[in-house]
């Protein structure tokens, strides 16, 4: 888990252990040394007071051996030593070990050379009469009848044994001296290395993408820096990454807000990007398509086929398509080709463009104008007919007074029609302004009926008004005259003579989006028709085009009511019964917001 810790440790262990050993060992031999040195000084005191205990009687030879051998018995005893008497020519004559006349010529042993010279001879070797180490001291003694040498012997063995002892002691010792460097050393090889387990924990951390992780570490040394140079590191990762990431949200935000649609497509065929505005047009889920092959498109199959040919060529194409899926829709088509920095191929980029609205319009507007066309020929022709007439010379006044008229109706049809179809174009291009203000609508429907009533009076139809007294609403009051009067003109046009027009209006209380006021303009004329009903509202569009024609319409007036209804937020929907009547209810709200 830690192996350099481990190591570390190991390492120092080694070395103490190696360390002490040799100290052991040095120490060892300085006893050992010592002990002996020690031994030999009490061996020399020894002899010195053997020389000067002991009597050196006149003696024969005979004699002296026995006297000397017995001596050395005696002193064996008291020093704990082999005592050995030899003659100054190295003869034996005493031992407390053997018997002297069977021991060789003992002059040339190191221990009496070294005595002759330096006064006491000492010496470490093997004794080939006890078979073991000894240690030997000699100290030449001229005292009485004696001319030789006195020698201790002592075997080594006790010094080896007294050395085991020490050895034992200095073991245990060692041991436990072992122990403690063991733990010192733990704890100063984990001192070391744990800053670097940290630095280490630290950096995993940061591979692991966790940008917030620091070195917590307070120091100045090379370690410090280090942690230092981490922290650092892991602070411009962080804030490159943070930038990495604003970017990329940024990017994100903008292909997703973007209106217009985007897929890109990597070299091999592949899908590597969908928009959102892509995944409503296609009905397709990025998370799903994105690495998948342009295949996954083949609901579209024209589309599919535009992009297999795209990828193929590698040209940039602007094409039409129609799609089935989700919805109907019409798509314009921009393949773009992708070059990388060094000039290879990347990829198509294609955009994607709802026109479908723009097509739409288009085909209403030809549509439009093809209607205006068709409705301003009629008026024109009898316009230009009736004239020629005329001036192909016509006899009768009465004749060519009603042509007159016919002519003059027809220019003021001309008139209507040119002035609706104005109005109309402008509230359509919102070129157009509302001026909201208060309006206190029992007042305004009293001068609006005011107007109306001549119409109503020449059919005997009776104009009936219910409006509160004390209400009042916000609204443009131009543009809510014009709503009533197409309203109001409408139901006495479609009503036959002796009829009813009636005018409600009330307060209307809606909980979520304020208060309202309800506006139902009831006749009980002609009716119109279930199947016409849905489509009365838009331009030109008449239920019975005599009849319209034969009381002034122009097929636009509920269109232009439409569209005012809506600029003030409003909404209109009409009821009716074929023969019995129409309702056309408007609800307008009470007070505009600003917009
Ligand atoms: P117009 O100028 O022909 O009246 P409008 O747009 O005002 O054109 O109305 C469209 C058509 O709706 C009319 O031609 C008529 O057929 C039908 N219509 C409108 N108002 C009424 C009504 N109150 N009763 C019956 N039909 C109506």
């Amino acid at each position: 888990m830690k192996p350099f810790r481990n190591r570390l440790t190991l390492i120092m262990m080694i070395l103490i252990g190696l360390s002490m050993l040799g100290a052991g060992l040095a120490m060892a031999n300085v006893f050992k040394s010592s002990h002996i040195e020690l031994q030999e000084e009490n061996m020399v005191r020894e002899i010195r007071l053997i020389q000067a205990t002991m009597e050196f009687p006149p003696l024969t030879k005979e004699q002296a051996v026995s006297y000397y051998t017995e001596k050395s018995m005696q002193f064996e005893t008291l020093a704990g030593a082999r005592v050995t008497f030899i003659q100054k020519d190295g003869t034996v004559i005493g031992d407390s070990e053997s018997d002297p006349t069977s021991m060789d010529n003992h002059a040339e042993r190191e221990e009496m050379l070294q005595a002759e010279i330096e006064g006491v001879g000492r010496t470490i070797r093997y004794s080939s009469t006890l078979g073991e180490d000894m240690i030997y001291v000699a100290i030449p003694v001229e005292q009485g009848s004696f001319d030789g040498y006195i020698r201790l012997a002592m075997s080594l063995s006790e010094v080896d044994e007294s050395v085991r002892q020490g050895w034992v002691v200095m073991g245990w010792g060692l041991v436990v001296l072992f122990i403690i460097a063991a733990f010192v050393s733990y704890r100063v090889a984990a001192s070391l290395t744990s800053p670097l387990e940290k630095i280490t924990s630290v950096a995993r951390r940061i591979t692991r993408q966790d940008f917030d992780a620091r070195v917590q570490l307070n120091r100045k040394d090379e370690i410090g820096q280090l942690s230092l140079a981490i922290n650092a590191m892991a602070d411009s990762l962080q804030t490159q990454l943070k930038t990495i990431r604003d970017n990329e949200d940024l990017l994100q935000s903008v292909l997703n807000n973007m209106t217009g649609g985007i897929v890109m497509f990597s070299n091999d065929g592949t899908i590597a990007l969908v928009n959102r505005a892509a995944e409503e047009m296609l009905g397709v889920k990025a998370d799903y398509v994105t690495g998948k092959s342009y295949r996954e498109l083949r609901q579209h199959y024209e589309l599919t086929k535009l992009i297999e040919e795209g990828l193929e060529h590698r040209t940039n194409f602007r094409e039409e398509r129609s799609l089935y899926f989700p919805v109907e829709s019409i798509v314009r088509l921009d393949g773009v080709t992708m070059m990388q920095d060094d000039g290879s191929y990347r990829g198509m980029l294609f955009l994607l463009q709802d026109v479908t609205d723009i097509r739409r319009l288009e085909g209403m507007r030809s549509e439009f104008v093809a209607n205006v066309s068709h409705e301003l020929k009629t008026p024109l022709a009898a316009v230009k007919g009736f004239a020629e007439t005329l001036l192909g010379g016509v006899e009768d006044e009465k004749t060519s007074r009603s042509f007159l008229q016919i002519i003059y109706d027809e220019s003021e049809r001309l008139n209507r029609l040119i002035r609706d179809i104005l109005e109309l174009s402008k509230i359509e291009s919102k070129r157009i302004a509302t001026e909201y203000s208060p309006i206190h609508l029992s007042t305004f429907f009293e001068s609006l009926i005011e107007f109306m009533k001549p119409a109503a009076d020449k059919k005997q139809i009776s104009l009936l008004t219910q409006v509160p007294e004390e209400l009042f609403m916000e609204g443009d009051e131009d543009k809510l005259r014009q709503i009533f009067t197409n309203l109001l003109s409408n139901a006495i046009n479609y009503t036959q003579e002796g009829g009813r027009v009636q005018l409600i209006v009330r307060e209307k209380q809606v909980k979520e989006h304020g208060d309202t006021v309800e506006f139902i303009v009831q006749d009980s004329g002609i009716g119109i028709p279930k199947k016409d009903l849905p489509r009365i509202f838009e331009r030109f569009y008449r239920v019975n085009k005599s009849r319209s024609r034969s009381s002034g319409g122009t097929g636009l007036g509920l269109s232009i009511v439409k569209h005012l209804v809506d600029l003030h937020h409003g909404s209109i929907k009409v009821e009716s019964e074929l023969g019995l009547g129409s309702s056309f209810i408007i609800e307008l709200p009470l007070l505009q917001e600003n917009d």
